[in-house]
């Protein structure tokens, strides 16, 4: 559900064919994957009290974000009493390999805990969670999340000040903040791979790696087009649901990593 979409779920009555297929047991929860701000939360539940849970995209680097408003929109769900489904805890993978500030600063507590193990364990220590979506890519990272979800432990107050530092880092962190959801890419004209070039990016920027960064974006735009391609058509901006000016960010690339 997203800001530009929604009215077409009553157009074509969808609200109406998802609670039918409750009504005869086929569909157990009714919920809505969501990427907009809390005023349009909140008129979608008080439209629809039948619904029984949202999937939200919420992550400690996120959570009083002002395009995400992660903390606004879980704020609105549990004011209505829904069940959260959680997207995106470790934002696209970018909390699994946070800047080298907020590595230091959780390997002072957790020396042997994962990055990624702080931005589960964050979301799943809130009120109402039901599900924390994690994209796992491997068993070794499989294997690491059941760790620490297994005999789950929320965050104690002492790792709770621990993540407030680190928000407070990454809200001066000038790294780009794309999940790598991949929405944008399927209708770019050039083709240009836009969140593996912005990962390429905040090599440079979270960590100071120009080499890396610039090598990762060699390899992602060998086939590809390449960030200078682009023709500002602007389609990657209307889809992303971080609402990035992701023509910006190309051509800070194009700067940093093509010259
Ligand atoms: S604005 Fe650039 S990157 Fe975005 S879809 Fe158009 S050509 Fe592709
Ligand atoms: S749509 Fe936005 S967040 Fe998703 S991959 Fe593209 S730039 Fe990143």
């Amino acid at each position: 559900m997203m800001e530009g979409g929604y009215k077409k779920y009553d157009k074509f009555h969808l609200w109406d064919f998802v609670g039918e297929q409750k009504a005869k047991g086929l569909v157990k929860h009714m919920g809505f994957s969501f990427h907009a701000g809390p005023q349009l939360l909140d008129r979608l539940l008080k439209e629809h009290p039948e619904v029984d849970f949202v999937q939200l995209q919420i992550n400690y680097a996120d959570w009083e974000n002002p395009s995400v408003t992660a903390r606004a929109n879980y704020e609105v769900a549990r004011k209505h009493g829904k069940s959260i489904v959680v997207m995106e805890p470790v934002k696209g993978g970018n909390l699994a390999n946070p800047p080298a500030a907020v590595k230091r600063l959780l390997d002072e507590y957790h020396p042997d805990m994962s990055y990624a193990s702080w931005a589960i364990r964050f979301v799943a220590s809130l009120d109402g969670i039901i599900t924390v979506l994690s994209g796992m890519s491997n068993t070794q990272q499989m294997e690491d999340n059941l760790s620490y979800m297994k005999k789950f432990q929320p965050l104690n107050e002492a790792e709770q000040k621990i993540i407030q530092e680190a928000q407070r880092i990454l809200g001066n962190s000038s790294t780009i903040p794309c999940t790598a959801c991949h929405y944008c890419t399927e209708g770019c004209p050039k083709k240009i791979p836009i969140p593996e070039i912005f990962s390429a990016m905040n090599k440079q920027l979270g960590n100071g790696q120009m080499a890396e960064a610039v090598s990762d974006y060699r390899k992602a735009t060998s086939l590809t087009g390449k960030a200078s391609e682009c023709i500002n058509c602007r389609q990657c901006e209307r889809i992303c649901p971080q609402h990035l000016g992701i023509t910006d960010y190309l051509k800070q690339c194009v700067d940093a990593l093509e010259k």
